[in-house]
């Protein structure tokens, strides 16, 4: 009995004596962190972040800091924390020779607090798989990189390196080379896709289980479309089509992009309201691209010359650039302004759709051949913009945080700092709840679980300047 008894304190005494040494360790401690939770706009205060490998692994008070052991530390005192953000439609492409053009616009990404991006289709796939790759296990500086792949068009493409859709063999055989390279998602474009394979891609990939989104042919009805469907829409075009009522109509005349003009004059309110409540019902996102839209309504007003992110963009980019700056050119010796009056209603939808429940996503189309669309700084002027148009910064900050997430169903993954999420998170001097632009005021970020601080990111993104002298 006393010998049980013995054994019985010693055992307690030695589970005691472990509590009091055994301390939890991270890779990463980050302390006095002010957590911002995006989904409800709250402030929590003097938060203790634990991340081991690339997973938050602890949420806490500053209180329960005793035995709590970080190999690397990181003191935030009235810091500001949130989850990383997501530039949803950005662009990889411009051919082999720009493949390191391309790759050099990565830590750009990193730099303005961007961990994830969705490239929207282009023509380096192997190299934005490989980028991909090797960015997931920590060999490469650079935000996770969702990728369509190649886009689906149809018989003529315009951009290089699409996969030709006409017929509906073609359809099955593009979804089976994308399922077979591992792509995150399908993007369609118009340059000569037909309505009816714009219709078939999109029932062929529910079938399998693949999100498809992008350009409509302007044949289509994103009704239509979205009743086969559709996950999303990127721009605006599509969407005003379906709030006007001359759409039938137009449609017949088969015009294409000339029936812009008469879509922008005949806006419905009440028609938009019907078309973004079945939008918000069926759950499909929209990328609204309002800052590239601004600025290629305004190209040839704007002497982009001495932009602070010009020098970091390669010559062959840079060259790219000139394309848009002859189409802007074109349009205004036929006195066509449709782009401008394209902003100021895309700008008066925002604050309608939102209220309605849509999913709006954040996204710059950043990339060559789109000028003066910088990586980053694009994606912040995006959501400046959203709050221009009526959103609140919280809201703004949703688009980019949680719906991008959303959009691939990985919010079980991304979306707040707490336990078991990706350690992916910008850490700001100021509160962006208070005003938008804070966005920009990046003291630190981690990526992955790995810790860049202020000074780290600037000379690496420095290095890719000095590069290409
Ligand atoms: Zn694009």
């Amino acid at each position: 009995m006393i010998k049980n008894l013995i054994l019985c304190v010693s055992i307690l005494v030695l589970l005691g004596s472990c509590n009091t040494v055994e301390k939890q360790n991270f890779d990463l401690l980050i302390l006095n962190a002010t957590i911002i939770d995006v989904e409800t706009g709250k402030l929590l205060p003097n938060k203790l972040i634990g991340i081991t490998k690339d997973t938050i692994r602890l949420v806490d008070d500053m209180a329960k800091r005793e035995n709590i052991k970080g190999e690397q530390l990181l003191d935030v005192k009235n810091k500001y924390v949130m989850p990383g953000l997501w530039d949803m439609h950005v662009h990889f492409r411009g051919g082999d020779s720009l493949v390191e053009e391309n790759m050099n616009l990565l830590p750009l990404f990193l730099s303005y607090g961007i961990t994830s991006v969705r490239d929207a289709g282009g023509d380096i796939t192997p190299s934005v798989m490989i980028w991909r790759d090797k960015i997931q296990n920590g060999t490469l500086d650079g935000p996770t990189i969702f990728t369509s792949g190649p886009k689906l068009d149809g018989s003529e493409p315009t951009w290089p390196g699409s996969i030709k859709v006409v017929n509906s063999k073609d359809i099955e055989k593009a979804l089976d080379s994308l399922q077979l390279i591992g792509v995150d998602y399908v993007k369609m474009y118009d340059g000569s896709l037909s309505k009816d394979a714009f219709y078939g891609i999109i029932q062929a990939a529910e079938k399998r289980g693949m999100k498809t989104t992008g350009h409509m042919p302007l044949s289509a009805d994103l009704m239509e479309a979205i009743d086969y469907g559709l996950d999303g829409t990127e721009h605006m075009y599509y969407t005003l089509k379906a709030c006007s009522p001359l759409a039938d109509s137009l449609t017949k005349l088969n015009i294409g992009y000339g029936m812009m003009d008469q879509i922008l004059a005949s806006y419905d309110p009440k028609l938009a309201n019907k078309v973004f409540s079945k939008m918000s019902d069926k759950n499909v996102f929209i990328t609204p691209t309002l800052y590239i839209g601004k600025t290629l309504s305004e190209l040839l007003d704007v002497d982009h010359s001495k932009d602070s992110l010009l020098p970091y963009i390669g010559r062959g980019i840079q060259q790219s650039y000139q394309g848009r700056i002859e189409n802007a050119k074109r349009a205004q010796s036929k006195g066509d302004n449709s782009r401008k009056k394209m902003e100021q209603l895309a700008l008066d939808m925002m604050g309608p759709m939102y209220d309605a429940g849509v999913k709006i996503i954040a996204g710059s189309d950043c990339g060559a051949f789109n000028s003066f669309v910088y990586p980053g700084e694009s994606l912040h002027k995006e959501l400046v913009s959203f709050v221009k148009a009526g959103l609140t910064p919280q809201q703004a900050l949703v688009t980019s945080v949680i719906n991008g997430p959303k959009f691939f169903e990985l919010e079980d993954y991304y979306g707040s700092v707490d336990i078991g999420k990706v350690a992916d998170l910008v850490l700001l001097d100021k509160n962006p709840l208070d005003n938008i632009e804070n966005i920009s005021k990046i003291i630190a970020l981690v990526k992955n679980g790995k810790l860049y601080k202020k000074d780290s990111i600037d000379k690496m993104i420095l290095k890719l300047k000095e590069e290409k002298k």
